[in-house]
């Protein structure tokens, strides 16, 4: 039985969620089955980042777990940052974590309805048009200085209104008529409406005005219907606002609900800053392993399974940490160790051969032995028997001449002679095939001396790609670039793994969990698969790199 197709099994992403539902419920409080609606409106101007992920995830499956619906709606209210090529990418990455919205929106279906609602606050006295150059407007917001057109009265605002939206009077911006001395800053007049002429990527440039997020917001999400607005908790003094809008308009309730926001140590979520390193082709495009994208940490070998267990057990607390990528790589290892096929590596650094001397007396078929322990269906893999055979030459350093040694899956050997030739050593083992006792001696992982039963592997691992704990705290954060966080380290394994598809999840016997990454031919036809090694915080590195650097960074205080 060989059956290497189904190697590339991966656990449903829908693996066990009504069993993990109940726990969660009780979080959205009040709801009713079947009346949750919730949003994930993410602003199509990057790539899909862990950040958005958890948005994501949670307004899914809170919707999910009421059987509700979630919109699926890109806020695009502006249009010099959002690109359709992003829209496109953020929908392949929803579709890939296994989330089902209900329907595609954009805030830009709406425009015409933001605008009448602003017509109206302006009618009612509720806001008005402001000239004020921008720094000085900055100035009184934070000294609580009324800006001297805020009794311009509604007639007169109303004609200004009429020309900006022709796309007159750029100099000008509606505001909302609050309170310039209240504590929290974002009720002190704050921008609903500016004026923009770049041309938008849907309405082209049928608008020549465009509303803010905290102005549109409200508005959206009540006419859409959602009953819950999942977001996170930097907007949580925006609250208040978005609760003014909602009352003062009159709109339909919807209840916010904070989580926050999500950060991981050495890592910078900020799309600016992710897109520079990709300008600087510092890293492979943005579908690299270091990369915190969607793309990029499936990758490196993240299960959408673990995504979801980590991400509900945040759910919506509000406790604002720094979070370690070892621990969500442990949550993961426990979804890939059932999953993992198995296989034998050793580095082309260290080989030491063993000779056979009395190869020719033994047995010498091929012994079939399963890709994984329990999970029976994925099949067997052969074990072929050559007269020399391979191991780790540090294997070696603690034996002797006259040990008994095991070959994993093979027999029982002994060791009679151990030479020093010029840069070599030559060692010669002798079969014992009576011998049952595989528990006594030391047991060693081999692999056949023979081109034909062996593959070339290119094994990847990666570091962090800013050696400061917290990137996004720092503007000039180009200094803390880690350019040498990529590694690359030769192997041989058994020619068996040929037939692995790319994203295939391997477990080298004692070297860790891999991902299959690539697989190129180079001179002569060969075959070469790149494995990227899926950290799990525990394993020894191939390369030497260190592990837990994330823990070492922490005990620094690295700043
Ligand atoms: P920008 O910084 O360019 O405004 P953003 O990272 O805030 O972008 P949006 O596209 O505006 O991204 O966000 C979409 C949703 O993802 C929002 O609900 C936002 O709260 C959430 N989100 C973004 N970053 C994080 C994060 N680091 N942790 C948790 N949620 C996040
Ligand atoms: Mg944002």
């Amino acid at each position: 039985m060989m059956k290497l197709e189904s190697t590339t099994i991966k656990l449903s992403p829908r693996f066990d969620l009504e069993s993990m539902y109940p726990k969660y419920r009780k979080y959205l409080a009040g709801a009713k089955v079947g009346e949750v609606v919730t949003r994930f409106a993410p602003e199509a101007s990057g790539y899909m980042h862990i950040g958005h992920i958890k948005s994501a995830l949670l307004s899914y499956h809170y919707a999910n777990m009421f059987e509700g619906k979630l919109i699926m709606r890109f806020d695009d209210t502006n249009p010099s940052k959002e690109k359709e090529e992003y829209e496109e990418s953020i929908l392949e990455d929803v579709k890939t974590l296994d989330i089902r919205y209900k329907v595609i929106t954009h805030t830009s279906d709406h425009f015409e309805l933001i605008i009448k609602r602003c017509t109206e606050v302006i009618q009612r006295g509720l806001a008005y048009a402001d000239k004020t150059e921008h720094e000085q407007m900055k100035k009184e917001r934070m000294d609580g200085i009324e800006s001297i057109y805020r009794n311009t009265t509604p007639e007169e605002n109303l004609k200004i209104w009429e020309e900006m939206q022709k796309g007159n009077l750029p100099e000008y911006c509606i505001r909302i008529k609050i309170d310039m001395q209240c504590k929290n800053k974002c009720m002190r007049d704050p921008v609903i409406f500016r004026h923009c002429t770049t041309p938008h990527q849907r309405t082209g440039t049928k608008f020549k005005v465009y509303p803010v997020y905290d102005f549109a917001c409200p508005i959206v999400d009540s006419e859409e219907g959602v009953t819950y607005a999942l977001r996170s908790n930097e907007y949580a003094d925006r609250n208040h606002l978005y609760n003014w809008i909602l009352k003062t308009l009159n709109l339909n309730p919807v209840k916010i609900m904070d989580f926050s926001r999500l950060n991981f140590v050495s890592t910078t979520l900020s799309k600016r800053k992710l897109g520079w390193f990709v300008d600087k082709n510092i890293v492979d495009g943005w579908t690299d392993p270091r990369f915190p994208t969607v793309k990029g940490i499936l990758r490196r070998g993240m299960l959408v399974q673990t995504l979801i267990e980590f991400m509900l057990e945040q759910g919506p607390s509000k406790n604002t940490n720094l979070m370690e990528w070892d621990k969500i790589w442990a949550l993961n290892r426990k979804n890939i160790d059932p999953i993992a096929v198995k296989y034998t590596a050793i580095s082309k650094k260290g080989i030491q051969k063993l000779i056979i001397n009395n190869f020719d007396l033994i047995d010498q078929s091929i012994i079939m032995t399963p890709l994984h322990p329990k999970l029976t269906e994925v099949g067997d893999k052969p074990v072929h028997k050559t007269q020399t055979v391979i191991i780790e030459k540090e294997d070696l350093s603690d034996l002797k001449e006259g040990d008994k040694i095991v070959l994993v899956k093979w027999g029982v050997f002994t060791i009679k002679t151990i030479s020093k030739l010029e840069n070599d050593i030559s060692v010669i083992i002798e079969a014992n095939p009576e011998d049952m006792d595989f528990k006594a001696p030391k047991k060693l992982t081999w692999l056949p001396y023979n081109s034909n039963y062996l593959i070339d592997i290119n094994v990847l691992e990666y570091d962090h790609l800013l050696n400061v704990l917290k990137p996004d705290e720092i503007e000039d954060f180009s200094s803390f670039v880690n350019y040498n966080s990529k590694f690359s380290t030769e192997f041989l394994a058994e020619g068996h793994m040929k037939a692995l598809e790319i994203g295939s999840i391997l477990q080298f016997e004692r070297r860790g969990y891999f991902i299959v990454d690539k697989k190129s031919i180079v001179d002569n036809n060969k075959l070469v698969i790149d494995c990227i090694s899926i950290p799990d915080g525990k394993s020894k590195t191939m390369s030497g790199l260190a592990t837990n650097v994330d823990a070492k960074l922490l005990q620094k205080g690295n700043k």
